[in-house]
């Protein structure tokens, strides 16, 4: 439980951490809460030899409210979006994920751009920023991007960064008014990892499902989306019926893993359940 050697940096501005990770190539790694990366470094699963610290750099720890969107700094911690008013009012799903993900020590030095950029499948926040339509700004040596949430998980562990871009904010499209959401999360017992966990955001109009995202949690090698139960609700009455039958498809085309926490058959009969619970929760229909 000893981490391979390594030289450390801690630099005050985004760009000399970029110029830190370009001189370093793909030796080199960034830190931000060290709650994914130590663990996986103490098991030598991950052998960096040069870390850059983004903590000491100001003005990455904040939420915002503009008028499109609702903006989070990377290094804005599970605690503060736990205790957030703002991200409770408006973002209840995402408030709701980070009150369950670890426990208190995890969620008060992890970080939502750490969890992000680690990819893990299994992950809480990954699977609310797809339901949400989240887009995640990089900076690197070429300057700023945009990534959109749907293309930046792009496999197990694996993000669309560029080795040496830096992931400095998530901005999350402001839901309309009569819209809201939930995140429910199953594991054996609490404080653990999801063994499948939903995130749902309906929005209606006039006793109709207008727009209705549903991410998956531990449902495949990436966060996923329950497309052909949001397509079986979208334009339907909310009604007990409609919920079951959208609920029963939220499997389809997943490829839910095999291991010691259930089968893929379990997976994807609590992801069925789950999504009819969290659709029934959110539209009070049942
Ligand atoms: C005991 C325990 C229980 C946990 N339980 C859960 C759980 O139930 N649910 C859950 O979702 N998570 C859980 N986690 C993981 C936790 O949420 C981590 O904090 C999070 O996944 C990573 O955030 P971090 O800030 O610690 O990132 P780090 O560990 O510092 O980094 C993780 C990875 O992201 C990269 N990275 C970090 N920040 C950036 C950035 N801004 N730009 C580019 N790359 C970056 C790093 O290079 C590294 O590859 C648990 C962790 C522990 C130790």
């Amino acid at each position: 439980m000893i981490p391979a050697a390594f030289d450390y940096v801690a630099p005050r501005s985004l760009p000399e951490a970029v110029a830190d990770l370009v001189k370093h190539g793909s030796e080199a790694k960034v830190l931000a809460g060290g709650h994914s990366l130590i663990p996986l470094m103490k098991l030598r699963l991950s052998t960096p030899s040069f870390l850059v610290d983004i903590g000491r750099i100001q003005d990455l720890s904040y939420i915002r409210e503009a008028d499109s969107h609702i903006a989070l700094g990377a290094l804005t911690t599970h605690h503060e979006i736990e205790f957030s008013e703002l991200v409770k009012a408006r973002l209840p799903l995402l408030q709701q994920a980070a009150a369950q993900i670890g426990d208190a020590q995890v969620r008060n030095r992890g970080t939502i751009g750490g969890a992000a950029a680690h990819a893990d499948p299994n992950g809480d926040f990954p699977t609310c920023l797809l339901a949400l339509d989240a887009e995640l700004i990089a900076v690197g040596p070429r300057g700023e991007r945009s990534i959109k949430a749907q293309d930046f998980f792009v496999d197990t562990f694996t993000s669309a960064l560029e080795p040496a871009e830096i992931l400095r904010e998530i901005r999350i499209p402001r839901p309309p008014s009569a819209s809201s959401g939930t995140y429910l999360k199953f594991s054996r017992r609490s404080q653990d990892w999801a063994i499948v966990a939903v995130a749902a955001q309906v929005s209606l109009r006039e006793g109709r499902v207008e727009r209705v995202a549903i991410g998956l949690t531990g449902m495949g090698p990436r966060p996923l989306r329950a497309a052909a139960a949001e397509r079986a609700l979208t334009g339907k009455a909310v009604a007990p019926d409609a919920l079951r039958e959208a609920s029963a498809q939220a499997a389809d085309g997943t490829q839910p893993p095999e291991d010691l926490n259930g089968s893929p058959e379990y997976r994807r009969h609590l992801a069925a359940v789950l999504t009819r619970r969290a659709l029934e929760a959110i539209t009070g229909s049942k």
